[in-house]
């Protein structure tokens, strides 16, 4: 019982930066993946063009060798493999100077969908949309897909949408989350819009709080350099955590439509409260035995920029107030694990004799590992002895509901790309939206900067340093378990 695909209509995709990490470990593989499920049309063309002098038969050696490490079973589907390569191109070019983009225009058909992935530094964007319009390549009618990150503060974001929009309309761009387009976090708003069970208890009266967790293991890696200006806030909060704040918040938009929706994740944000400043845990990772500490690995022995951070955020209105979100996100965590956490209010009368746990229902919507959700509810434990109970998750894991093929979730690229062939931009941000998550980051980060604030360090392989445990032991609660 999995959906049917349905092809998308014949496209040109061109990946600026088609040599990069992002387009060899992600696009492609999903492209491929794609091709093989029947919704990218045959006829359909991938136009890798990046600075490397290659031919096209050098880019696709290079993206078959991509796919065969970085995609999944599918790469034993050699038959397969070379009708995909047949569809991709390659064009040398330089964002910044004038060669190639005559092969490109050459290249580009006129009379289908055309979309063009700038998956290439920020700095690039602007040269990139004035030389697709200089060349007579882009049109009216195409769309433009951006990378994370869409500026460090709000200053430069307001720049890089006015830069953009000298030569788009909103309605072309495609600011790319990829955390929107994981499975669940749709699976969230059909959960919350789609059944009568949520809606009515998603307020102040019966949700106690909302935890919202990003653990990653890795530490920075080689990327040190970028993290060091940027941090936990700026890397994570802003966007990742800031949208599914937005998702599991927001009010139910009038119709499943992309500006309907997005007004509604804008009003969120809009509604944020300033964060108080001991509502803010900030920390830096240690030397463990798996690795070397934080600032080891960003070689910069005077580092305050943090790889964690956990805070407690209220929202302005009538559905939320009184009720706190905690967030945190972190590198080097004991586990990789992604959840938002619904936590209800504790019953206000217990009917059983004897029983004085706290029983609460807990609604966790799991984004890694093993995509899914569950609802713990407070049941009789089985057996003689008298009325005893007991919580368990009632699981709504998609494999074990829906069959094997389930378990094979559309990756959140492939989901997002053929969202940009099909002209539906839900799922994307808009340019007021990233544009008011840093007007509500900014005085944030400007705060503790200001102040010269130290991280907290926290052992690698923990969950985060003490402070963070306080932040919710004051309030009288748990942060849920990191579990890989
Ligand atoms: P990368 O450094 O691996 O690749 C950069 C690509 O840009 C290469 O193909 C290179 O040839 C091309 N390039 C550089 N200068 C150019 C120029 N002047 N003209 C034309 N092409 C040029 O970078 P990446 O990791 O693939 O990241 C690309 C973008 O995606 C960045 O904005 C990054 O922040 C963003 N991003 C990457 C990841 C990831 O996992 N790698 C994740 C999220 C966002």
């Amino acid at each position: 019982m999995v959906s049917r695909v349905i092809p998308v209509e014949t496209f040109d995709l061109v990946i600026f930066g088609g040599t990069g990490d992002l387009a060899r470990r992600k696009i492609l593989p999903g492209l491929f993946r794609r091709f093989l499920s029947g919704q990218m049309p045959p006829e359909a063309r991938i136009i890798g063009a990046a600075r490397s002098e290659l031919d096209t038969a050098g880019y696709r050696e290079m993206i078959a060798e991509a796919v065969a490490e970085f995609g999944g079973a599918e790469t034993n589907n050699t038959k397969g493999l070379q009708a995909f390569l047949e569809r991709l191109d390659y064009v040398a070019i330089d964002a910044r100077g004038e060669g190639g983009w005559a092969a490109l225009a050459e290249l580009v058909r006129s009379d289908v969908v055309q979309a063009y992935y700038f998956s290439v530094a920020p700095a690039l964007f602007g040269d990139l949309a004035e030389r697709l319009h200089k060349h007579g390549i882009a049109s009216a009618q195409s769309r433009i897909v951006v990378e994370k990150p869409f500026g460090r503060d709000l200053e430069s974001a307001r720049d890089l949408n006015r830069t953009l929009a000298a030569h788009f309309d909103e309605s072309q761009i495609y600011r790319i989350d990829h955390y929107l387009g994981k499975e669940t976090v749709q699976n969230l708003m059909a959960v919350r819009f789609g059944n009568v069970l949520f809606e009515p208890l998603w307020n102040n009266h019966y949700v106690d709080h909302i935890q919202i967790t990003v653990a990653e293991t890795v530490g920075v890696g080689g990327r040190g350099a970028y993290y060091d200006k940027s941090g936990a806030m700026r890397d994570m909060v802003q966007n990742h955590l800031m949208q599914l704040l937005c998702l599991i918040a927001m009010e139910p938009p009038g119709q499943f439509e992309a500006d309907a929706v997005r007004d509604e994740k804008l009003k969120v944000i809009r509604a944020l409260q300033p964060v108080e400043n001991h509502h803010i845990v900030r920390g830096q990772y240690d030397a463990g035995k798996d690795g070397p500490s934080y600032r080891d690995d960003v070689e910069n022995a005077r580092s305050f920029t943090e790889s964690f951070i956990a805070m407690r955020v209220h929202i302005n209105n009538w559905r939320w107030a009184g009720v706190p979100f905690y967030l945190r996100t972190g590198k080097r965590m004991k586990a990789r694990s992604s959840e938002i956490a619904v936590v209800f209010k504790d019953l206000g009368h217990t009917i059983f004799e004897g029983d004085e746990a706290r029983h609460r229902n807990i609604l966790s919507i799991r984004l890694q590992p093993n995509e899914g959700m569950d609802l713990q509810v407070t049941i009789k434990e089985p057996g003689p002895g008298g009325m005893r109970l007991i919580d368990v998750p009632l699981d709504m894991t998609f494999a074990d509901a829906l069959g094997a093929e389930a378990e094979d979730v559309t990756d959140a690229y492939e989901r997002l790309i053929m969202d940009v062939i099909r002209g539906n931009q839900t799922l994307f941000m808009r340019g007021d939206e990233v544009e008011a998550a840093w007007r509500w980051t900014d005085p944030l980060i400007d705060g503790w900067e200001a102040r010269n604030d130290v991280p907290k360090l926290y052992d690698a392989g923990s969950a985060g340093p003490e402070d963070a445990l306080m932040l919710m032991h004051r309030d009288g609660r748990k942060w849920r378990e990191i579990k890989g």
